[in-house]
């Protein structure tokens, strides 16, 4: 795909459309895959426009956000995560596909034909929606995706919980057109595909009438995101529902649905959201007696044990009752406002790296990623209330003011660089007397 820096704008008009998969193929057919621009990424201000349109609509009809700060935070610092390899690596399911497409392909189809655009659209659909299955029915493949489902709110946050792992299974899934369809075609879909799926993550949408016939909806999916036991494996689409009628995991949505995962995860932690269940694996792997076992517990369904179906036992998934209360942080208001604005000014920077990738040198790529992945892990701490938060905190406000003085973190606006480093000094002294408190007296508070 394009670098940034050469990448024409995508307009408003044509910004709405590609979040509904409605763009044409005349519009978005390349001959090459330097030519495709990354849809994704500038489709952050999309994001975050819907996501303010579904506040204020909730706020409207129910009376109340759509969900939790602490959730929310979470779900997008998955979000940053899952999109850090990038910065360093094309990802795997590009890789693949053209090492597929180079050395083993049966045809090439004509990259401007809007046949060829139209049949990859229901390839990638048709790929989506094994991979997804598997990746509910394998359980090493579940420890990848159990992260998107592990939010206990659902709303257009949730969309952004993705998982850095899971892009390592999904590739397989997509190859086979790698046999006849041209790379740039795949690569403009791939990211349709993703982000349709972003405006399905919300409950101010109820029932869209003949739609939900054919199109995967936002009642579709809270299907899918439901712990109940009417809701588990069911609905794996991605934008066509039909393959899920068609191979008999279609549900329509009935009684109240409770989100999230089955044994939900308790944290706000954004590395324990995305290995959790990897170190479950591994320990569940070595518990378990025989050889054969061994290797069913990391390719049979994540409920799977000796003497059960493959899938496990669904009298085993614990009931709901619908009045569960999905787990918040107890920290201060006052607490969770630092810890949005401390966030708000990574995502500045996450985006500023973003933009400038190709003028970065890797060191400083490198350094940046780092103290991103610390900012989202302190934060993780402070909401969690962990017993060392305030020590994190006090060394990342210290890291951060050692790039920014060095020159790795570039002043957002110039003219307040100096009001910047004032405040993060304040942040370090007073982070740093409540851990040398801590540490002198053991309960956090
Ligand atoms: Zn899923
Ligand atoms: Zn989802």
């Amino acid at each position: 795909m394009k670098n940034s820096e050469a990448q024409e704008d995508v307009s408003i008009s044509q910004g709405i459309r590609m979040m509904f998969y409605m763009m044409k193929p005349n519009e978005t057919s390349f001959q090459t895959l330097e030519e495709v621009p990354d849809y994704v990424k500038k489709a952050t201000p999309f994001f975050i426009s819907l996501m303010l349109l579904e506040l204020v609509v909730s706020w409207i009809c129910k009376g109340k956000p759509p969900g939790h700060l602490d959730d929310a935070l979470t779900s997008i610092s998955a979000g940053v995560l899952s999109r850090l390899p990038s910065l360093f690596f094309r990802s795997i399911e590009l890789t693949t596909y053209i090492y597929i497409w180079e050395n083993y392909r049966l045809f090439n189809l004509p990259w401007d034909s809007p046949w060829t655009w139209y049949l990859t659209f229901l390839g990638i659909d048709f790929g989506y929606y094994w991979f997804h299955r598997m990746a509910h029915e394998v359980n090493i493949m579940w420890a990848g995706h159990q992260t998107h489902h592990s939010s206990e709110d659902y709303n257009l946050s949730t969309a952004l919980r993705q998982s850095v792992l899971q892009i390592y299974t999904s590739w397989i899934f997509y190859s086979p057109l790698a046999l006849f369809i041209p790379p740039s075609v795949y690569a403009v879909h791939l990211q349709f595909n993703l982000l349709y799926q972003f405006w399905i993550h919300t409950e101010v949408i109820t029932n869209l009438g003949p739609l939900e016939l054919i199109l995967n909806t936002p009642s579709h999916h809270r299907v899918h995101h439901g712990r109940n036991r009417y809701c588990i494996d069911k609905n794996y689409a991605g934008v066509l529902i039909i393959w899920d009628r068609i191979f008999g995991t279609f549900e329509a949505e009935n009684e109240k649905i409770v989100y999230g995962l089955t044994h939900p995860i308790n944290t706000f932690e954004p590395i324990k959201v995305q290995f959790h269940h990897l170190f479950y694996i591994w320990t569940t792997f070595w518990a378990t007696p025989g050889f054969f076992n061994k290797f069913s517990i990391i390719l049979k369904g994540p409920g799977w044990g000796p003497g059960k179906p493959r899938l496990g036992l669904s009298e085993e998934i614990p009931e709901v009752t619908g009045k569960e209360v999905p787990f918040s942080s107890s920290a201060s208001q006052l607490l969770k406002i630092y810890t949005v604005v401390q966030f708000a000014v990574m995502l500045a920077f996450y985006e500023e790296t973003f933009a400038n990738t190709a003028a970065l040198s890797q060191a400083t790529l490198l350094l940046r990623v780092c103290f991103i992945i610390l900012t989202l892990t302190s934060i993780g701490f402070l909401l969690d209330q962990r017993p060392k938060a305030a020590l994190m905190e006090t060394l990342r406000c210290l890291v951060f003011l050692m790039l920014y003085r060095f020159g790795h973190l570039k002043p957002l606006v110039p003219s307040l660089s100096f009001a910047f480093e004032i405040f993060f000094s304040i942040c370090i002294a007073f982070w740093g007397v409540r851990s040398m408190k801590q540490l002198t007296s053991s309960p956090w508070k």
